[in-house]
């Protein structure tokens, strides 16, 4: 660590612990003594909203997140927490850079993550923070910027996983949610510099496909029957030519190994037991029936959201023997914790699964912040905020500068209880890609607080969503006489935004 960029982040803090020196809510007893808090960042791999109790809905009450919950009511829950590009590699991406895909150079899964580049823990250190990153990486290069990493190679499996460290590949025995957990528990606990601040990445692989759910989850919802969303029929009418044509469909496109008919190879002899004393009689059960049509499909679709509710269980079973740990040691007091996702997920709305799309469900992303002291307890923000964000907030909470070419903003004032005036009332959305899985096409967009404006620009085919009017998002508005205004108004939000954030002109150059 450099200890002249050390001495300049306690400079800093020292500063902005004057500034603030009037105003209570900001302080509080670690703070005051000039002690910059810790940060823990939760993430997720495609949790969506609607599986977390307290972002309310159709599915909430069937979400098994006491742990989540507790966090958004000792903190702050944001409701518009828009992603940029709505699929792994890429949202992580944005969050190491605080710049969108056509800047960091990361547009779909699969490239490499330039290294070299500028990111927030590169920042956090020079800022005098032990930086470290346990669970979910998927960027494929080794991890800069880190003092300490533990990470999965590529996806990884959801049981016995191996990873990577500085010292080589480690085999682990067990499923990766309680392992991940384990080795973040034991970086806290045992390996890091007691002294000095730190921001840990806990990154779960975890709800991802192909949700196959822990040990101790296999027959969580086995006497429930959960409820459909209103468009798991959706015919797509009246939408442009991708909505249709798209490879996302419980009906079509999940495979034996989505819906648990074979059983999964990186289970052990061990594991395979209670697997198979699990599925076996569901299976069966299953197979007697000779389900067909809709019928069918709500199997199918029942089969993957209980597997899907189940990796969620456990995974907020483990953020909550994290914060317990956090509660025990003292920790919790001086210690930011951000929950969150690298982007959102189809529960069967519109009739999908998977991500990419800019519709609510892949665009929104959980943001839950816990900041004692600093946030209200129970507050919710409904401004529109984005993983863009999180690097210039993790750099603003550890009173380190926020580089000019960071896309993104701060989050901090709206921590605090503040909306700066000129906070965005819009945001720019682009998908790159195709081809690619399940044949989502390129896309970008305007989302607004109540429209989005969507050009699927290959096929040169738009879409013109009302919130307001028409909240499932099933109708296509694009051409209507009655929308004409608000058509061209967001046709020129959208050239705007595409100006300001420097994206390229011309689409066919990009990657
Ligand atoms: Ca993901």
């Amino acid at each position: 660590m450099n200890e002249q960029s050390s001495a300049k982040g306690r400079w800093l803090w020292a500063v902005i612990t004057i500034l603030f020196a009037g105003s209570p809510l900001v302080m509080n007893g670690a703070e005051a003594e000039g002690k910059r808090p810790n940060i823990i960042f939760v993430y997720a791999d495609d949790h969506a909203y609607q599986a977390i109790q307290s972002y309310g809905g159709w599915l909430s009450e069937y979400a098994p997140t006491p742990n989540i919950d507790r966090l958004a009511s000792e903190g702050m829950l944001f409701r518009e927490c828009y992603v940029s590009n709505s699929i792994c590699g890429p949202m992580r991406s944005v969050v190491q850079t605080g710049k969108y895909s056509h800047l960091n150079g990361f547009y779909r899964n699969g490239q490499r993550f330039d290294t070299s580049q500028q990111t927030f823990p590169k920042l956090l250190q020079e800022a005098g923070y032990q930086t470290a990153i346990v669970g979910k990486w998927h960027l494929k290069a080794e991890p800069v910027g880190y003092d300490y990493y533990h990470v999965l190679y590529g996806q990884g499996p959801y049981y016995n996983p191996a990873m990577r460290t500085p010292d080589g590949r480690v085999e682990h025995t067990g499923y990766t949610t309680d392992v991940i957990t384990d080795e973040a528990l034991k970086w806290l606990k045992s390996k890091r510099d007691q002294d000095e601040p730190f921001m840990l990445m806990y990154q779960h692989k975890a709800p991802h496909r192909n949700w196959q759910p822990g040990p101790e989850q296999l027959s969580l919802y086995d006497d429930v029957t959960l409820p459909e969303p209103a468009t798991l029929f959706d015919d797509y009418a009246g939408r442009a030519g991708p909505v249709k044509n798209q490879k996302m469909m419980i009906a079509k496109h999940m495979n034996k190994g989505d819906l648990k008919l074979r059983v999964p190879g990186d289970l052990n002899e061990t594991q395979r037991y209670p697997w198979n004393a699990a599925y076996r009689p569901k299976n069966e059960a299953f197979r007697q029936q000779n389900l067909e049509g809709k019928e069918l499909v709500r199997w199918k679709y029942q089969r993957y959201l209980k597997d899907y509710l189940r990796c969620i269980a456990s995974i907020d079973a483990n953020l909550g023997r994290l914060l317990g740990y956090l509660k025990k040691s003292g920790l919790a007091e001086n210690t930011v914790v951000v929950y969150s996702s690298d982007q959102g997920f189809y529960l069967g709305e519109h009739g999908w699964f998977d991500k990419r799309w800019i519709y609510e469900e892949s665009l929104r992303t959980p943001l839950v912040v816990r900041w004692p002291g600093v946030t209200e307890p129970g507050s919710e923000n409904s401004q529109i905020v984005s993983p863009v964000d999180f690097a210039p907030t993790f750099l603003q909470m550890a009173g380190a500068e926020v580089p000019s070419d960071m896309q993104g903003r701060s989050l901090v004032p709206l921590l605090q209880g503040k909306r700066p005036n000129d906070w965005r009332e819009s945001f720019y959305y682009h998908y790159y890609e195709y081809p690619g899985a399940h044949s989502v096409r390129r896309h970008y967009g305007v989302v607004t607080d109540r429209y989005k404006l969507v050009h699927f620009y290959r096929e040169g085919e738009w879409e013109l969503l009302d919130l307001k009017a028409n909240p499932k998002e099933t109708k296509n508005y694009y051409g209507e006489a009655k929308y004409q205004e608000v058509q061209e108004r967001l046709k020129t939000e959208l050239k705007r935004l595409q100006k300001d954030l420097k994206v390229p002109a011309d689409q066919t150059k990009l990657y």
